[in-house]
């Protein structure tokens, strides 16, 4: 029998409190209209106080910030915020493998041990995943982002929400399942993804059970409207979708918002959310714009290259400061995504938030194509809206040359759809890329369905376009 005493879940949060700190729907989008921006600046600025607190007892914060001149009497309000140095995902990879098996910035709360920990991990592109552990208050709160996303997507008391996302190591779906279950009245149902619940029997269940709205991937949604076509299912008529939660990617003219929204006959609503430290935006049923869970992160949004603050509306990297999580804490991440900001203003909805642009890409993906800089996800947009086209498609980058002629080429590989005219899709689409580009850049057709064992295309996670073989 072990010493150590049981941290029970029911006794580590004190729920009252969580509830007026972070509150779930309805009531979230009143607080949120009440308060003014100093108010809103002041409720911040306590919080990430906090935050600072907890990030000094932490090695990776102490040694990254005394290195860099800081002390810790150093920052007194969110106006220092930018003079703290920044970090990205390489230096939390870094810390893991020089502190296993979780690194210096969350190893503490393992040894602790005196809350329940659970392990999430983010997609890592070779190695290990990057894990990061969630005591109850984050886990609790992210599920209410999420639920907050959910009412203003149009969620009623007792739907059912389908999951096509498997609970397993990366954590949307299980955000929503508790989402769905603890904040927001819904009945979670949750089939996993196609691998887990064959795409048939998800349209089925859903026909049955009488499923109201979808946690999907954009990709996802493809398929299945596909196989409801095959199956004979009509998806307007057979089901009672009356809203999809779903991640768009770089949807910049809507052309798959579009597309999804044809063939559901439902609203598709984007979202953006980041691993460790949940969902920072979400669309409501105005679709102009996402909400930004403003109690709960403090963003920034810098130029890519200098790192320099820039105005709202202007496109920067998002640098996010958590205001919740203290295991671990989360201080001016450079998460290297590209996306625009719009200040505090009343929405439609009611609620009044900071607003976010969809996902624009991401700044690491850059490629310097004759001296053009390139963001290889702004394809989707091109691909997507050509009907001839699958929408599926792969950006390949390699090296070519040798000596003073090597340079970068990026390839972007486009599936077409059955019996269509390749050599004029090719034609167009290599057309088009140049101008979304303003550099030439390599098109090849391929046929339908063949990209899918590279991008991962129906099974579990994301969506891969981008294959660097540099
Ligand atoms: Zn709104």
């Amino acid at each position: 029998m072990s010493e150590k005493t049981i941290p029970y879940y029911w006794s580590s949060i004190d729920w009252a409190k969580l509830v007026e700190d972070f509150p779930p729907p309805p009531y979230f989008d009143a607080a949120m209209a009440r308060m003014s921006d100093d108010g809103l600046r002041e409720l911040q600025n306590a919080r990430f106080l906090q935050r600072m607190q907890d990030a000094w007892r932490v090695p990776f914060y102490r040694e990254r910030w005394t290195a860099a001149g800081m002390e810790s009497g150093d920052i007194r309000s969110l106006d220092d915020l930018a003079t703290i140095p920044s970090f990205t995902s390489e230096d939390l990879k870094h810390a893991t493998e020089n502190n296993p098996p979780f690194g210096d910035h969350q190893n503490f709360a393992l040894d602790a041990m005196s809350t329940p920990l659970k392990i999430q991990s983010s997609g890592g592109t070779s190695g290990l995943p990057r894990p990061t552990l969630f005591d109850p208050v984050a886990w609790e709160v992210q599920a209410i982002q999420f639920a907050r996303a959910f009412v203003a997507q149009g969620a009623q008391v007792g739907d059912i929400l389908q999951i096509t996302l498997t609970n397993s190591l990366a954590n949307t779906a299980w955000c929503s399942s508790t989402a769905a279950l603890h904040w927001s009245g819904l009945v979670p149902l949750t089939t996993g993804s196609g691998a887990v619940t064959s795409s048939v029997r998800q349209l089925e269940l859903a026909r049955s059970w009488g499923t109201s709205g979808w946690v999907a991937f954009g990709e996802y949604l493809k398929i299945l409207a596909e196989t409801a076509e095959t199956a004979g299912i009509d998806l307007r008529r057979d089901l009672s979708t009356r809203f999809i939660h779903t991640y768009l990617g770089v949807d910049t003219d809507g052309h798959l918002r579009r597309l999804l929204q044809d063939a559901w006959g439902a609203p598709v609503y984007d979202n953006y959310g980041t691993h460790e430290v949940g969902l920072i935006g979400y669309e409501c049923q105005a679709q102009d714009g996402l909400h930004v869970n403003d109690d709960t992160a403090v963003l920034e949004i810098v130029d890519r290259e200098t790192a320099q603050p820039v105005a709202d509306g202007v496109t920067g990297n998002i640098v996010v400061t958590s205001l919740h999580r203290s295991v671990p804490p989360i201080i001016r991440y450079d998460l290297k995504d590209l996306i625009r900001r719009e200040p505090r203003a009343r929405c439609g909805c009611g609620a009044r938030t900071t607003k976010l642009s969809g996902f624009l890409g991401r700044s690491d993906e850059m490629v310097k194509l004759r001296a053009t800089s390139v963001y290889p996800r702004a394809a989707q947009d091109t691909v997507q809206g050509d009907e001839r086209s699958t929408g599926e498609f792969l950006c390949v980058i390699d090296n070519v040359g040798a000596g003073i002629s090597a340079r970068e080429r990026m390839t972007v590989r486009v599936e077409a759809k059955r019996n269509v005219d390749e050599s004029a899709l090719h034609q167009d689409m290599t057309g088009r890329l140049k101008d979304l580009f303003g550099v030439k850049v390599d098109v090849e057709i391929v046929p339908s369905g063949s990209l899918a064992p590279v991008t991962g295309l129906g099974g579990e996670g994301k969506v891969k376009r981008l294959l660097d073989l540099r």
